[in-house]
């Protein structure tokens, strides 16, 4: 079977803690498609345009990986893309209960997709977007969470 995992997320911006998700699954499946969901009710920090470039020079030796926006449901999307897995990362024990029910709803929603966890390596556990961004927000030096190719502020 030719595998196709959707990496779903808003990736504002990708942080260390994504790459290691990402490419410690290169070995799980044929390709990979980076997909950020660009949800209406969430203002980004950062353009779609922005996060997609970043993703796309982080990614760019990797010829498995493709990069790619969406609307709307995340399992709409993977159908489109005849993704068979859908790729997450689980940091917390509050990660894995929110993670629990939306596999469990796209279970019923797309029965031919499975839900890939993988837990987040330790020394990533402590990095999230919403804190880099609050680094960021403050004048702080963002760097040591980001991949190398994401310079932003100082
Ligand atoms: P969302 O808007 O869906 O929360 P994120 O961009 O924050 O999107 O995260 C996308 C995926 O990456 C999620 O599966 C999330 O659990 C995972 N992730 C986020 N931060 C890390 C990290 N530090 N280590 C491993 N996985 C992470």
């Amino acid at each position: 079977m030719h595998t196709i995992a959707v990496f779903p997320g808003s990736f504002d911006p990708l942080t260390l803690g994504h790459v290691d998700i990402v490419l410690r699954s290169l070995s799980l499946f044929d390709e990979i498609i980076i997909a950020i969901g660009q949800n209406e009710n969430k203002a980004p920090m950062f353009t779609v345009e922005q996060r997609m470039q970043w993703i796309k020079d982080v990614c760019k030796d990797y010829p498995q990986i493709r990069v790619t926006s969406y609307h709307g449901l995340t399992i709409n999307f993977c159908k489109e893309a005849g993704a068979t897995h859908l790729l997450r990362g689980i940091r917390t024990v509050i990660d894995l209960e929110f993670e629990r029910t939306i596999a469990a709803m796209n279970k019923q929603l797309m029965p031919s997709l499975e839900t890939v966890f993988l837990l987040t390596s330790p020394s990533y556990t402590g990095i999230s977007s919403s804190m880099v961004r609050d680094v960021i927000r403050n004048n702080g030096d963002a760097s040591p969470f980001l991949p190398d190719g994401i310079i932003i502020g100082k």
